[in-house]
């Protein structure tokens, strides 16, 4: 079935297949609690809030942390407890097209547009070159959002534990070199995407401090630089004479964090782990449960609880590394 029946607007069409979610329907595995319907970039779309049973995805590596630094030279650099860096490339799906976006632009710019203060109607050929301008960015977008989903699927496919650090998005944003590239990048998106498919894994995210000095310390003998300029790639040890790459040394410090909260020598790190996987355990037979039940009051508490969770843990790491 390749349709959706809607109060008010009756069935439709939709371009993708609604298959799977209906057979979940009509065996009972799936409840639809609500639909959205929105326009996004000249699409009409429909999204469903089910409620489901939703299968564990296995996780590769659960026992190996990873620390993830993002960055514009590279997207993201992550280091694992395995001792392993890769480097995840920046698609620069933006810079592609700046070239033909000027020149769309230009076009735009030359033809009669809207007018608010004269209330001058765009002519037809503006409307379609500004048709033909945002379609550019709209497959930018959609570009964009595709290789978020993958790069985060695959993280979280793969590593137990995730370190993030708290950047400082809408600051950037408010940098004016920074801006586009950040823009560009979707860090406040990826962010985003790994704690939420980490959640549904039961798995752990730790979102460091956001003014724990992760570039400027040194991640072999933990000391701290007073200064290090952004243009500066290379990390080099004043004390210990360790020679590497900006991010990835700060990869390995956003590692280091994973260990000091989940394997911690320490009296705080034994109190935290329990306290931690407790309610996730219990967590994870509610859900499996839900179907059958009827009411929406227990479901609606769930996430609530969930996220009251994750707020106390990145409390207590805030606290533990602010002596930092
Ligand atoms: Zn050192």
């Amino acid at each position: 079935m390749i349709r959706v029946s809607l109060p008010r607007l009756g069935r439709i069409r939709t371009h993708e297949s609604t298959i799977k979610l209906s057979g979940r329907i009509q065996t009972g595995r799936a409840r639809i609690l609500s639909a959205t319907v929105r326009y996004e970039r000249g699409r009409w779309f429909v999204a469903f809030q089910v409620e489901t049973a939703r299968e564990m995805s296995r996780v590769s590596h659960p026992d190996t942390a990873v620390g993830i630094d993002l960055g514009v030279k590279h997207l993201a650099v992550l280091a694992d407890s395995s001792g392993q860096t890769r480097y995840e490339p920046n698609p620069e799906h933006l810079d592609g097209v700046l070239k033909l976006l000027r020149f769309h632009s230009r076009r735009v710019s030359r033809r009669q547009g809207p007018d608010r203060r004269t209330g001058r109607k765009p002519s037809r050929r503006w409307e379609k070159a500004n048709r033909e301008r945002n379609k550019v960015h709209h497959r930018v977008a959609n570009l964009r959002a595709d290789a978020l989903h993958k790069f985060t699927t695959r993280v979280r496919a793969e590593y137990g534990t995730v370190v993030l650090e708290d950047l400082n998005v809408a600051g950037m944003l408010r940098n004016r070199r920074l801006a586009r590239r950040v823009a560009d990048a979707g860090f406040g998106e990826i962010r985003r995407q790994l704690i939420y498919k980490g959640r549904r894994n039961l798995c752990t995210t730790i979102v460091a401090n956001r003014w724990s000095p992760t570039s400027k310390t040194c991640s072999d003998c933990g000391a701290v630089k007073a200064k290090l300029p952004l243009h500066v790639r290379v990390f080099t040890c004043d004390t210990c004479g360790l020679v590497l790459d900006r991010d990835e040394n700060a990869a390995r410090n956003l590692l280091a964090l994973a260990a000091n909260c989940t394997t911690g020598t320490g009296v705080a790190g034994d109190q935290d782990t329990p306290r931690v996987s407790k309610p996730r355990e219990a967590d994870r037979k509610t859900r499996r449960q839900r179907p059958g039940r009827g009411g929406r009051a227990g479901g609606a508490s769930l996430p609530h609880q969930r996220q009251k969770e994750t707020g106390d843990r990145r409390q207590d790491t805030e606290a533990r590394h602010a002596p930092r």
